[in-house]
């Protein structure tokens, strides 16, 4: 199995990171987890043909998750993609797909290529499978099995959000998605080869968000997912899902400042980032960058 990490980085444009994506190959079949911004451009550079990838999983509906998921149907559409694609992802996943393609956002640009005939034998490529499910097995194949918990990060009635598990030759990888820390991802990850788990905030980003009372919905500090880690008894931890605290850009900067006290942002934090992970977890330790591959 091979994992390449496509985007690293969170909402706030990064010159250094793309929006979440995962892309896991497994004998000769790709998945993709998550499809946010840049996620398709990413796949090329990974040498993987976007058309060639059919199912894809949402672990939540946050734009930074899926903003390239138009970009990836209709430009894998055009390049001649041969089969239908699958969607998987939380309640909403439907309403979202079927508001982009005919009928929807990008209807005159369907219907202004669809003049050609080319357009028209392969026309099931922008008319993807989607399939809304609940937590449990999601997904098999006789290549892979994928599993669906619910974590906390935007209350449940608003939009769900997953965590995903993905068993393949005796291995299993875990993916977070965004989440507080949280029981049933320690349950999900337990004895997992590889744990992919958000880390959008330094420790002290964490405090100074709930008093300035900006973005609500939850995310996990370094020292908790040390814990959260140690816990699970995973053999690898990548922490992933950035918001830019390693920037030393004055745009990003002034777009981070929110959310962070900006004096301290800097790629020192990287630093304090492993420590702090390391308070509790003593296992192999990643932090993610895009275009990042591991095999397992
Ligand atoms: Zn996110
Ligand atoms: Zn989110």
């Amino acid at each position: 199995m091979r994992v390449i990490i496509l985007g690293s980085g969170g909402p706030l444009p990064d010159p250094e990171r793309g929006g979440s994506a995962i892309l896991i190959s497994v004998a000769g079949r790709h998945y993709l987890f998550d499809c946010g911004q840049g996620a398709t451009r990413q796949t090329v550079r990974a040498n993987v043909d976007p058309a060639e990838v059919h199912t894809l999983f949402f672990s939540h509906l946050h734009f930074d998750h899926i903003a390239d998921f138009p970009f990836f149907i209709l430009s894998s559409w055009i390049c001649n993609r041969g089969e239908r694609p699958t969607v998987i992802g939380p309640r909403g996943t439907d309403a979202f797909v079927k508001h982009l393609f005919a009928g929807g956002a990008y209807a005159a640009d369907i219907e202004a290529r669809l003049q050609f005939r080319r357009r028209q034998t392969n026309r099931y490529a922008i008319e993807p499978n989607v399939v809304e499910c609940e937590p449990g097995v999601i997904f098999a194949d006789g290549v892979v099995t994928v599993t669906a918990v619910y974590v906390e990060h935007i209350p449940r009635e608003i939009s769900p959000c997953f965590a995903l598990r993905l068993e393949a030759e005796g291995r299993a990888l875990v993916f977070s998605g965004d989440t507080a820390p949280c029981e049933a991802v320690i349950k999900l990850a337990a004895n997992a080869d590889l744990l992919l788990h958000e880390c959008t905030f330094p420790e002290q980003a964490i405090e100074f968000r709930k008093s300035a009372a900006i973005g609500t919905w939850s995310h996990t500090s370094p020292i908790e997912l040390g814990k959260i880690a140690a816990k699970a008894g995973v053999k690898s931890l990548v922490a992933t899902h950035f918001a830019p605290w390693e920037t030393t850009h004055p745009l990003v900067k002034r777009h981070l400042a929110p959310h962070m006290p900006v004096d301290i942002v800097g790629p020192h934090l990287v630093d304090e980032v492993v420590a702090d992970i390391r308070q509790n977890y003593a296992g192999e330790l990643r932090l993610a960058e895009d275009l990042m591959r591991i095999d397992l």
